[in-house]
């Protein structure tokens, strides 16, 4: 096993293609439906698995249809299950996503992504991996404070550690994050959560300041590619040009693609490279899982870039 994730699970209810936003006391149509796997975390592990990783899962969901889905799904991709818990005190949480061609709205209710802790992941989960990694720092109430002890346990155990912020919705940035990455060798924010935490419109700006001795900082850019600081000065790889579909969960990816590089000993440049590769090969279809990258076709494109 080379990959162990921690972290929240739940499905993305999507209603795509709305006619007008919906208003208080109306009831509007949309054109599409689709139910699908949610969750940075569980994004992320699976596009580690279609990059050909071994990965277990360790979470929790509620003992309801939402969770058999998510477990399902995680299944079938390959990631190994066997870690993720059923409370029948808690619900599966869910998001609701309203989406047009402009803009979308979201609606998410916590359930067991609030009430996980890092006293719900078993000890043998780290049995046999090399690496540990957990998203969604700010969104999992319950798993945050604990995160700083997880990883400090896992480097006493070999592995090395990766944390994604997601975005904080009480917008504060900051419940004990700078105390954790002490604790994380690879940070994962984009260019919103950057801002947001280190205070300045400038991206390299930010990263020096977030600085410490142990975490290279991946700032996530969106089109403009991604950015780490290499001796205080910036490294920048561009975006590989694609025509988006739909960049839920780019990050994520882009996550996965990183991480599967990284932790194989490869240069930081190239693992930004893949990372950035896997980033823009899940924006060809609807959903974070919905086209994540093979290893091949990620390669594929790295090479046919260079080639130009
Ligand atoms: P998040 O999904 O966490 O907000 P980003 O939007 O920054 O993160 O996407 C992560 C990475 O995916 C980017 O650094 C970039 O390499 C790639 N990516 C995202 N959007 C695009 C795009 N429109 N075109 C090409 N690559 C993209």
């Amino acid at each position: 096993m080379r990959f162990l994730v921690v972290g929240e699970l739940n499905p993305d209810l999507i209603l795509s293609d709305y006619r007008s936003f919906p208003t208080l006391g109306q009831e509007v149509l949309v054109e599409g439906l689709d139910l699908m796997l949610g969750s940075a975390s569980a994004i992320c592990a699976v596009g580690l698995a279609r990059l050909g990783d071994t990965v277990r899962m360790a979470s929790k969901t509620g003992a309801d249809q939402w969770g058999d889905f998510c477990i399902d799904v995680l299944a079938r991709a390959g990631v190994d299950t066997s870690f993720v818990k059923r409370d029948p005190q808690s619900k599966t949480g869910l998001t609701v996503s309203i989406t047009g061609s402009k803009d979308r709205a979201l609606v998410t209710y916590l359930g067991a992504i609030a009430t996980f802790r890092a006293a719900d992941v078993d000890s043998g989960a780290m049995d046999g991996c090399r690496h540990l990694h957990v998203s969604s720092y700010f969104l999992q109430q319950g798993l945050q404070k604990d995160v700083r002890a997880l990883f400090a346990a896992a480097h006493l155990r070999g592995l090395t550690t990766s944390l994604d912020p997601g975005f904080d919705p009480s917008e504060r940035w900051q419940s004990g994050l700078r105390e954790t990455l002490e604790e994380t060798d690879v940070f994962f924010p984009n260019e919103v959560e950057l801002r947001g935490l280190g205070g300045d419109p400038d991206p390299a700006e930010c990263l020096r300041r977030l600085e410490n001795r142990r975490t290279l900082i991946v700032a996530k850019l969106g089109a403009d590619g991604c950015m780490v600081l290499d001796r205080g000065n910036p490294l920048h790889v561009p975006a590989f040009p694609v025509r988006p579909v739909d960049t839920t969960g780019a990050g994520d990816s882009f996550n996965s693609g990183f991480l599967h590089t990284w932790v194989s000993g490869k240069p930081v440049e190239e693992a930004l490279r893949f990372g950035a590769a896997c980033g823009a090969l899940s924006t060809r279809a609807a959903g974070g899982t919905g086209c994540q990258a093979s290893l091949e076709e990620a390669e594929a494109m790295i090479h046919a870039t260079a080639g130009n």
